[in-house]
């Protein structure tokens, strides 16, 4: 599943060939991963008060649009342009987008479900095979930042103040907190185990029960571990590609994901396996307190 860093990946891989260009066409092959949120002021995943738009304009796939920035807030993306129209990509489970440039073939037709073309030839493709993602469609730009405001500080960026703020007075495991999405965007299952086993906090406690040094500590490991996995390319694994189709290296470097009843890189104990927020939750008893 595609996580904050690799979405951040995507995006500096994309704004050198996206940025400036004009699109000049917009083909949706399947309508229905196409959102128009209906209410700014509902929830954010993709509901049934969201409207599928019964009449898609092309200009809604933002035809004729000259493309102005990617922004990235938690795991999603906006394409933005000079107009103010914004399309926000959400990745789900397996999305992606590919960006080919006019010479190269498109060998993945499948599972391809949008598809600009750019005014030097080139194409962006939005491709999802579970189609847990989708393409929310927003008019102006206004709109896609009151969507954006219910989103907690981007994760990249949190700041002690911020958490500190978040945690005080919460009282469901801090691993519950960090992976919900009003609280931080863009901490997933695997960042959110790294990071307390970096900042040496366990991941059962509860929230506001981290001290003001713990949470210094917590803030600046979850920066810290997101950067580094921005610098590897991302991590996951299945489907996820950048914009040439290359897979996340990030992987290999996990000091806790993914390696219950291993032993710990710090103490050699095996590390712990447990379910926090309905998620496997790997741990080291003796390092995190
Ligand atoms: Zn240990």
């Amino acid at each position: 599943m595609p996580e904050l860093p690799e979405v951040e990946h995507l995006r500096r891989s994309l704004e050198p060939v996206l940025l400036g260009r004009t699109i000049i066409k917009a083909t949706l092959h399947r309508r229905d991963i196409a959102v128009m949120p209906a209410d700014p002021q509902g929830g954010f995943s993709r509901s049934s008060s969201d409207a599928r738009p019964a009449r898609l304009t092309r200009r809604d796939l933002l035809l004729d649009a000259t493309i102005d920035r990617l922004q990235r807030k938690g795991k999603q993306l906006a394409i933005l342009a000079t107009d103010g129209r914004a399309v926000c990509v959400h990745l789900g489970m397996t999305g992606g987008l590919i960006h080919l440039p006019l010479s190269s073939r498109n060998r993945r037709r499948d599972h391809v479900h949008a598809t600009w073309r750019l005014d030097d030839g080139s194409r962006l493709l939005f491709r999802d095979p579970r189609r847990f993602g989708g393409l929310w469609i927003f008019p102006t730009r206004m709109c896609l930042d009151e969507r954006w405001e219910k989103l907690g500080p981007d994760a990249l960026h949190v700041t002690t103040r911020a958490l500190s703020a978040a945690l005080q007075s919460r009282s469901a495991p801090i691993k519950a907190t960090l992976l919900d999405q009003r609280v931080l965007a863009g901490v997933g299952n695997i960042y959110a185990d790294e990071s307390l086993f970096r900042a040496r906090i366990r991941p059962g406690r509860p929230s506001h029960s981290l001290s003001a040094g713990e949470i210094r500590r917590l803030a600046s490991s979850i920066r810290a571990i997101l950067r580094q996995a921005i610098r590897a390319g991302g991590s996951s694994i299945r489907d996820y590609r950048d914009a040439q189709g290359r897979q996340g290296l990030q992987q290999r470097r996990h000091a806790v994901y993914g390696r219950g009843g291993k032993p710990c890189a710090l103490c050699a104990n095996p590390l712990l396996v447990e379910v926090i927020a309905q998620r496997t939750t790997v741990s080291c008893a003796h390092c995190q307190a």
